[in-house]
């Protein structure tokens, strides 16, 4: 039987025709962007072609505002560095207890070795950000505030337009890493106030070790990558052209079919969680389940490790995952999870199911026809679930549920 791949929040499946634009630029067009000769000035029509494609995907008012990185975690470097030099008489930065390791690791080192003081704001139990602590954290020595456009585990959405708006009237820069929103909603940077945000080409279709930073008209920037004057001197190197082109066509791609797919995925991503929460007894979904991007549902098997689970899908062929991949193998419950406080026996069992628009009716019903069979061998197996006075009680209903709205369906 053919794989079922729901670990989109992973990564996606480069589409044949990324992979068809992508092809000429590894042959006859190998040509270096900054030659003045025919060689060079194709591929950097190529390259503005692809600039223009993201700058629509992403609703920037101008193309310039587009410089290419090697993806997400660059971008969101490159932005927080940036500000850092940017405003030297700055020293603190706002962030969310929720970011991906992209954010957090790069804040922690900044910490440790340049005294930066970081100000991680916490989540609700839907995960939505403490909004009075994000207000009483900035003040004028705020450099900047880094908050993500939607969550990596749960897809979460944060109202960054406020956000940025808040920080603007203390004077600092407003970042987001909106590498899980970008080509899953619509966004419309020429109306907004966010100074940086970062999206990664292979969420969306497109290639790996390509992505993007936009930086916004008339804020400060310094590059991260000192070299050549490639990308208006903000990041040195000679492009990735295959990469570049692939993103390109990804954005086009993720722009034509942004409204149709949104729906689809959507209403598949509510059939899979409606069929696990109508025939599995004790689950809860994390999350804000009101704004959420389409493709995401987290969803907690209580008294269970996720890794068996995983394992058993596995084994008929549906690949989820247990949140970030970049934490898998490793035994910590998630720390987003953790901020969530989700109850401990939800915190190990969580799994994430990510859709993505090749994902098909058949699959999703694939998926809930077997992880009943498998949710109730593990559970039998599991002392914990053993004793439970509440083993077989009706489906989908849970007693710790009843008393936490924020996890209805
Ligand atoms: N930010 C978020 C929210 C992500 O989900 C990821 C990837 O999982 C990244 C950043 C890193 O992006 P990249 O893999 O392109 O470096």
């Amino acid at each position: 039987m053919a794989p079922v791949y729901l670990d989109n929040n992973a990564t996606t499946r480069t589409v044949s025709d990324v992979v068809a634009a992508m092809l000429p630029f590894f042959g006859a067009q190998f040509g270096n962007a900054s030659s003045t000769h025919a060689f060079g000035s194709e591929v950097s029509g190529a390259i503005r072609q692809a600039r223009q494609d993201v700058q629509a995907l992403i609703g920037a008012a101008f193309d310039h505002e587009i410089v290419f990185t090697s993806g997400g975690t660059e971008s969101d470097n490159t932005a927080i560095l940036s500000a850092l030099e940017t405003q030297p008489g700055r020293d603190e930065i706002i962030t969310s207890a929720v970011e991906h390791p992209a954010i957090l690791s790069l804040l922690g080192h900044l910490q440790k070795t340049r005294g930066i003081t970081v100000h991680y704001i916490g989540v609700d139990s839907c995960g939505r950000l403490d909004l009075d602590a994000y207000k009483r954290a900035l003040g004028p020595r705020t450099c900047l505030a880094t908050i993500m456009w939607a969550n990596n585990e749960t897809g979460t959405l944060f109202p960054v337009e406020d956000l940025a708006a808040l920080a603007h009237d203390a004077g600092a820069l407003f970042h987001s890493d909106a590498v899980q929103a970008v080509g899953k909603i619509a966004l419309d940077l020429k109306t907004s106030a966010i100074d940086m945000l970062s999206l990664s080409g292979h969420k969306l279709h497109g290639p790996k070790g390509i992505g993007a930073l936009y930086v916004r008209k008339g804020v400060k920037f310094k590059p991260l990558i000192l070299g050549g004057r490639q990308e208006r001197g903000r990041r040195g190197g000679t492009e990735n052209v295959p990469g570049v082109v692939g993103l390109g066509k990804a954005a086009q791609l993720a722009h034509a079919a942004l409204d149709g797919d949104t729906n689809d995925i959507r209403a598949l991503r509510d059939r899979l969680e409606q069929g696990i929460m109508g025939s599995i007894s004790h689950c809860r979904i994390n999350g804000d389940v009101e704004h959420r991007v389409p493709n995401t549902s987290n969803i907690s098997f209580d008294f269970l490790d996720s890794e068996p689970i995983l394992l058993n899908l596995d084994r008929e062929g549906i690949a989820a995952s247990s949140g970030s991949a970049c934490a898998s193998g490793s035994m910590e419950p998630s720390h987003v999870l953790r901020a969530m406080k989700v109850p401990a026996v939800a915190l190990r069992g969580a799994i994430r199911f990510s859709l993505s628009r090749e994902t098909t009716e058949a699959e999703i019903d694939r998926t809930i026809d077997c992880l009943p069979t498998i949710i109730s061998r593990l559970r039998a197996m599991s002392p914990p679930w053993l004793d439970r006075e509440t083993v077989g009680t009706s489906p989908g209903h849970d007693p710790e549920r009843d008393t936490n709205d924020s996890h209805a369906v």
